[in-house]
This record gives structure tokens, sequence and C-alpha cells, in this order.
């Protein structure tokens, strides 16, 4: 029997949609492409490597946008049973040398707007490991590390390519956390992990993608395999989009327009930009059907704007440990004929566990809690593309073949799971939870608020409060906008919620991928608060 691997994946695309397009914007213009084409190219750069010495279990990493050679490199480095590392560009220097020395990459393929990026994080030490590095663009750079281009890398590599033979525990990918509670975590996918997420996600309870669709990823390549998108649509044979570096509102808009995309997905804040755009700007996005959003939780605003226009935001939850999609908040047949806001009250959860998960939600004292959408406990999940451990080792987020994902959730009748926050996050006052995102979601629903993050700060009585950090327009007048912004948390929470400092400060220090970075504001914070 054949392995679960995804090499299949793209054979059946070259020969079943051999002219379906796979299109990237390279900032100049548009590359355009086939799957046999591409197909093609796969095999050049997977012999390429091969005969560089890349084998099974080695590790090639990337520092680069989302684009078509970005692409290649995701089906031609699994090929060899070899693992995908890609790295985010937007770390610091520090965590790429500590990621790249424990990944020990042998090769790295780097954009060239990238190139200064990857010489400030060089250290000869962290990158010992590091025979070459490729560079996908017209020159190679000056670096400190053997570099020559991707056309120079491939030139010598034809069609002659015999692929090594690979089952379902050979190794794939390896990604790392956003390192938003503590240091970015890696996480290991064999062949087996991507073949079962990618099917997963092309259900109707997943994504729901088919040949028909046009699949345009904004949510980078260096974020968790792009949420297994470039998987799930060459899968597919869907025609892809790749919006390439640093894409603004315009472009993607423009992208929709002329490429007839017809899903995409990305954090919430690319498509509050878009919306921004779209009030001042004409634009056709009729093909458009879904945006898929999960990273954090879709403002309520930005899920009614889309609907407003034809547009459905799809909902998913997931982490770097799920490879990454786990939930996916589709509407159940029962609530298909309910009202508007009932149907917006699910879909704002993070959803229904997909099928082929397991998951239970525990509460402090190992109990499971029951599901009437008001115990919290943290969420648990298991299954064939979840991860059972780290590359350094640390198995503390497992038990078993759990996976305890480190957030707090509510579960309701209805089997739709919320999140309520993270448990390094939650506030514990006077022995009751207080959900930082649930204040912070309603500070933020304040118009002159822009940011609002909130940490729990020591308290000689209550143990910890709440205090918020709060980005607001210049002109407004402090103590009314407390006073407006507190009438918020009150309406949905209680008295006890309310934050008992507002520090205004500029911006809210965030992560490589935009989270608050609540671990640098607690570090931050004055005097504990008394009385
Ligand atoms: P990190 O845990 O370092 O941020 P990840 O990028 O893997 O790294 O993020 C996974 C986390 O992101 C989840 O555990 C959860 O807290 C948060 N998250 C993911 N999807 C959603 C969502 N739809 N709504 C709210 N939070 C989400």
């Amino acid at each position: 029997m054949a392995g679960q691997t995804l090499r299949p994946f793209l054979t059946r695309a070259a020969t079943l949609y051999p002219d379906r397009a796979v299109v990237a914007r390279t900032g100049d213009g548009i590359d355009r492409d086939t799957y046999a084409g591409y197909a093609d190219r796969v095999r050049r750069l997977a012999s390429a490597l091969r005969a560089v010495g890349i084998d099974r279990g080695d590790r090639v990493a990337t520092l680069c946008w989302n684009h078509d050679n970005h692409f290649t490199a995701y089906f031609a480095v699994p090929d060899l049973g070899a693992q995908l590392h890609t790295i985010n560009p937007l770390l610091p220097a520090d965590d790429v040398q500590r990621i790249v020395a424990e990944a020990g990459d042998r090769l790295l393929f780097v954009d060239p707007s990238l190139v200064d990026t990857l010489r400030d994080a060089y250290a000869p030490d962290a990158f010992a490991s590091v025979e070459r590095v490729v560079v996908v663009g017209a020159d190679a750079p000056d670096l400190p590390l053997p570099t020559t281009t991707l056309t120079d890398f491939v030139a010598d590599h034809g069609g002659d390519y015999d692929p090594p033979t690979l089952d379902g525990d050979d190794p794939a990918g390896l990604c790392y956390s956003s390192g938003t509670t503590g240091d970015p975590k890696g996480v290991a996918y064999t062949q087996r992990m991507l073949w079962s997420h990618t099917m997963a996600i092309m259900t109707p309870m997943g994504l729901d993608i088919a040949d028909a669709d046009v699949v345009m990823p904004v949510v980078p390549m260096f974020h968790i395999n792009a949420w297994g998108l470039p998987y799930a649509a060459t899968a597919a044979g869907a025609k892809q989009v790749y919006p390439g570096p640093s894409p603004d509102p315009a472009d993607l808009v423009g992208l929709i327009e002329r490429e007839g995309v017809t899903l995409t997905a990305g954090v919430p804040t690319v498509w509050l930009g878009v919306l921004e755009y779209l009030q001042d700007h004409d634009a056709d996005l009729s093909t458009l059907s879904r945006i898929v959003v999960g990273g954090a939780a879709p403002p309520e605003r930005l899920i009614r704007a889309f609907d407003d226009r034809g547009i459905e935001v799809v909902h998913g939850w997931g982490m770097t440990e799920t490879a990454p999609v786990g939930a996916v908040s589709h509407l159940k047949p029962g609530l298909r004929d309910a009202d508007y806001e009932t149907q917006l009250a699910k879909r704002k959860k993070q959803g229904l566990i997909l099928p082929g998960l397991e998951f239970e939600v525990v509460d402090d004292d190992g109990d499971t809690v029951p599901h009437d959408g008001e115990a919290m406990g943290e969420l648990r999940v298991r299954g064939p593309w979840v991860a059972e451990g780290y590359v350094d080792g640390d198995d503390g987020a497992f038990d078993g073949s759990w996976l305890r994902t480190g957030d707090v959730v509510t579960v309701d009748p209805d089997g739709y799971v919320e999140l309520v926050d993270r448990a390094a996050d939650v506030i514990k006052s006077g022995g009751e939870w207080i959900s930082s995102q649930a204040v912070e979601n309603a500070i933020m629903s304040h118009e002159a608020v822009s940011e609002a993050a909130v940490v729990g700060v020591p308290h000689e009585r209550w143990g910890e409060r709440p205090v918020v950090y709060v980005v607001a327009d210049a002109d407004r007048d402090e103590d009314d906008l407390i006073a407006a912004a507190a009438d918020r948390v009150r309406r949905e929470f209680p008295d006890w919620w309310v934050p008992d400092q507002f520090r205004f400060v500029e911006s809210v220090p965030k992560t490589a991928t935009g989270k608050f970075a609540k671990t640098a504001l607690r570090e931050r914070r004055d005097e504990p608060l008394s009385g």
C-alpha cells in the first residue's frame, strides 16, 4: 500500500489539471505557470537539492514571502523526505539564530528583499550547519556563506529525477510557533500529518476547497504552512494566486478582481485594512465567496461588513501544534434557518472541532467540564495531524497523545468551542477568572480605541487585577474615554472585570505574527496595585 504522503497531491494536479494556473505577484508584475510547469519545477528543484546531498530527515529553511518559488520548495523539499523549515522573517535576530541552530538547517532559500534580514540575523555559530544560501532572485549578493541564485542552483537539472520511496512516517515540515507566551517552539510534521490535515481542510466541514476554486493565501507561507492552503489547493486542483512581498489592500483587491479569487485567508487585521480601502474605492469582488480568518478572533463588525457584501467570513481556530487547523465555525443544519444574530453569535465562536480530531475540555482539577457554554477549562485535542512533542524534546504541553492547547474555552450545547482566553493570560482576581481577551474586545469596540491589551498585575488583596494598555486617538479626552470604555465592559461583564488602570501608550508591543506581546507588557508593569 502506498503511503500517506504529499507527492500524490501534486502528481494528480499535474495529470488531471495540467493547465490550471499557479499565479504569483512578484512586485514588478505577475508570474504565471500551470500545474504541469510547476510539477516540472518541483522535480528540478528536488533533483538539485539531492545533488547537493539533501536527504531524508535533513532540514531546508526558507526566508521568503508568498510566491511561486516558495511554493516550489513546499513540494520539492518534502519530496526528498526532508523537512521544509519556513522561518518567520519578522522574528527578532536572536530568535532566528536560536531556531536555525536548533533545526540545524543545511540549506537556506532567501528572497532578495530579505537578504538584509538574513545578514542581520547571521552569526557564525548559530549558522554553522548552513552549507549554502540560495537566493530567489537574479543576483547572488555578498554573504558570509556560500551563495548562489536559484537559476544557477537548478541549471543542470532536468526531468530525469527519480524520486525516493516515502511513507507516512517520513519527515515533511518544521514550523515554529509565534512565541506569544514564551520562546517560539519547533513542531515537526510528518508526511502523514500534512496529508491528513490536507484531506480534512478540503472537506465541507473544513475549508471546503474544490477544483473550481481560485485560492489566494494571504496568511504568510512562513506562518504554519499558510494554514495548509498550498497543499489543499493543489490536492483539489484549484487555481492558486500568491500575493508576493508585502501586499497592501489595493494589491489584494486587484488580485481578487483580476484573477477571480473565490477563497482567500488571513488574520483579521488584513481584512480590516481591506474593508477600510473598500470604503473609498470601487471594486468588483463578485467572485469572492469566502474569507478564512483565524489566528485571532475576528471582530463582529468584520463579519457583518463582509456579509453585507455577500462574502462569508469563515472563522477557524488552530495552532502550530495542530498543523494548524483544528476547528472551523460552520453553521449546523438546525441553525441555518435561525435569525441572523443567533447565527452570528455561533460564527464568532472558534467553532466545531474538525472531523478526524478528538477533543476534551478539562478544568483545574482535571475534570471534564459540561458543554453548557459557561464552564471554562483548557482545550485538549488529539488526532492524526496533532503534534505529540516539540523538536527540543520538551513535552510539557503534552499528556500522552493529548495536546494541552493552553487555550481556555467553553463548549456550548451545540458543541461550538469558544476561546475565552489563553491560560497564560487569564487573570485570577479574588479566585475568579477574568478573560483578558473579552475585556480587550469590549474596550476596542470604542471608536477612539485602536488597540487595547489587558494584563494582570499583582494585587495584595485580590491576587491579580486587570490593567489595560490603550492606544487611542490623539484628540480624545482621557477621562471621558475611560468612563465610556468602562461602561462597555460593564454592559457585558461583572463590575469587577473593569480594569483598575488605563495606561495610554503609543503602541502595544507585538510578536512576529502581530499578536499582543503580553509577556513584554507584564515585564513592563510598574509597582503592584494596592487598595
Ligand atoms: P503562539 O501560541 O506562539 O501564538 P501560534 O501561531 O501557533 O503560536 O498560535 C496559536 C494560538 O493562536 C492558539 O493557541 C490561540 O490562542 C490563538 N488563536 C488561533 N486561532 C484563533 C482564533 N480563531 N481566535 C482566537 N485565538 C486564536
